[in-house]
């Protein structure tokens, strides 16, 4: 089968050729993909822009656009299961994790946010001007570009689609190409929601797409979820047209471990913070601070922690670990490994593929790492992780200062029975989100979204309505 663009309430052939998607767990073809040509990208942005103008959209009455939106977010619960199965086999997570992560949380989020249509409120302002009431009104960007990685594809992009529809813009979707079949069907059942022609578009192709996306005259903003130097580009190539930029980067979550923490807890913890899908998440812990006197019970029980999971294709129901996402990005975390070791990190457990076919890595852990080695500050985004102690004589003013040396600031955690190091910790680092005591995962309510390096602006909660509307202020004189 070739899958093709949804333009303009058409599914269509694309115009410039297909690419393919395989399934890493087995290497097997999955589909070909249309690939979207630039004419293409053209032909969608024109149907968001004539759909955005459209009175059906852009006057629907907030209840019917909320309704609308509830009935998209009761199919993507029917369709439960089934997007699970399909994200696993696309992207390789286990089926446990697509069922919660993945097809729970989009129809989660696109439910809070159609509670949000009928809620979306302007202010009245105490301007001193006399005889003029001043108030204003949240309007919709317009045409959004939705721009996603392959790690997250269904739920990172409902965490873009549902607040972009909520506040009435129009979108043009473009998936990662290695992980396109979630965002397909999903658009599939906006259809079926009844989304007026032109509101909802998609084109699937390579990074070229995107590129092209940032320097469109016809996009009015880009929401970008993937790696901070391809968020530098499209900051870059968005300059000509001054476009609203929203950018997810990456990170390099520290996770502190503090002399008092249970250790069995954090061992739990952090193995989930770690290596959930495999370590490709934004916010995982990777960079583990361990008071020396509590490192070799650390070191001994999350090893065996790791060696114990169980690494298999997603679709097994007992799989913990599964694939790294492509042939290409496990050669880059082989390649990372290597680099750490050459630096002179100490191998503790992994290292080494886990199967002869599909893209399997064993969990791995490195003791030793220093501050300054590429295991402590590059983004692996792999179940590849680093043990760095400290000294129990060390302020936590230093613990903090080690922790944010670091270009990113996405995620953190904490590990501690005590609560004023909790709160000194979580005041002191330099990041979106800080857990205590809990693994990263977040919820529609919270806001998402990185300082320095890992971004600008937040998703999710209140913060989301922000990115996707412009304030206008009306000055209504009354006087004679
Ligand atoms: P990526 O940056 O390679 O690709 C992301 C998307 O951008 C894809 O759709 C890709 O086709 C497109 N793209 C590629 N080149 C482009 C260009 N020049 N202009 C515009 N678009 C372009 O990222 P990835 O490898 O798919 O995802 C992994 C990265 O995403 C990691 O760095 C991870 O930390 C980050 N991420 C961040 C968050 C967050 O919430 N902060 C969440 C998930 C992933």
């Amino acid at each position: 089968m070739t899958t093709k663009l949804f333009i303009n309430g058409q599914w269509v052939a694309a115009t410039g050729g297909t690419f393919t998607t395989h399934d890493p767990a087995t290497e097997e073809l999955i589909a070909e993909v249309g690939k979207a040509s630039t004419a293409d990208l053209d032909a969608a942005v024109d149907a968001a822009r004539a759909a955005f103008e459209n009175p059906e959209w852009r006057d629907m009455l907030p209840a019917d656009r909320a309704r609308l939106m509830f009935r998209f977010a009761d199919l993507v619960d029917q369709h439960q299961e089934e997007l699970a199965q399909l994200e696993t086999a696309d992207q390789g997570q286990p089926i446990s994790i697509s069922r919660v992560v993945s097809s729970k949380m989009a129809a989660e989020h696109i439910r809070y946010y159609a509670g949000w249509v009928t809620k979306i409120e302007g202010r009245t302002s105490p301007i001193s001007t006399p005889n003029t009431f001043h108030y204003t009104r949240r309007e919709p960007v317009g045409v959004c570009g939705l721009i996603t990685p392959w790690n997250f594809p269904l739920s990172i992009l409902s965490w873009k689609l549902a607040p972009a529809l909520a506040t009435g813009n129009t979108v043009v979707i473009k998936p990662a190409s290695v992980t396109p079949m979630t965002a397909i069907r999903l658009v599939e059942l906006a259809d079926e929601a009844g989304f007026p022609a032109g509101v909802v578009n998609l084109v699937t192709g390579p990074g070229s797409i995107g590129a092209a996306m940032a320097e469109h005259r016809g996009i009015d903003k880009i929401s970008f979820t993937g790696s901070t130097e391809v968020g530098q580009s499209i900051v870059r190539a968005s300059a000509g047209t001054l476009k609203r930029v929203t950018l997810e980067l990456g990170g390099k979550a520290p996770s502190i471990i503090a002399r008092d923490a249970d250790i069995d807890a954090a061992v739990a913890g952090n193995l989930m913070g770690g290596l959930l899908n495999s370590g490709q998440v934004c916010a995982a812990y990777t960079r583990f601070y361990i008071d020396t006197r509590r490192e070799d019970e650390f070191l001994t029980k999350f090893a065996a922690g790791m060696e114990a999971m169980t690494i298999g294709a997603g679709k097994n129901e007992s799989t913990q670990l599964g694939p790294l996402v492509s042939a290409e990005h496990l050669q880059h975390v082989e390649e990372l490994v290597a680099k750490g070791r050459a630096e002179g990190a100490e191998l503790v457990t992994g290292g080494e593929r886990a199967a002869d076919t599909g893209n399997f890595y064993r969990p791995t852990l490195f003791s030793g790492v220093t501050d300054d080695m590429t295991l402590a500050t590059e983004e692996i985004f792999g179940p590849v992780l680093s043990v760095l102690s400290y000294q129990d004589s060390d302020e936590l003013d230093e613990l903090i200062r080690r922790a944010n040396n670091t270009e990113y600031g996405l995620s953190s955690t904490v590990w501690t029975k005590d609560l004023r190091v909790a709160h000194r910790l979580a005041n002191g680092i330099r990041a979106g989100a800080v857990f205590v005591n809990s693994p990263p995962i977040p919820d529609m309510a919270a806001p998402w979204g990185g300082f320095k390096a890992s971004g600008w602006g937040n998703e999710m909660g209140p913060y989301a309505l922000d990115a996707y509307t412009e304030i206008k202020g009306v000055w209504m004189n009354y006087g004679d």
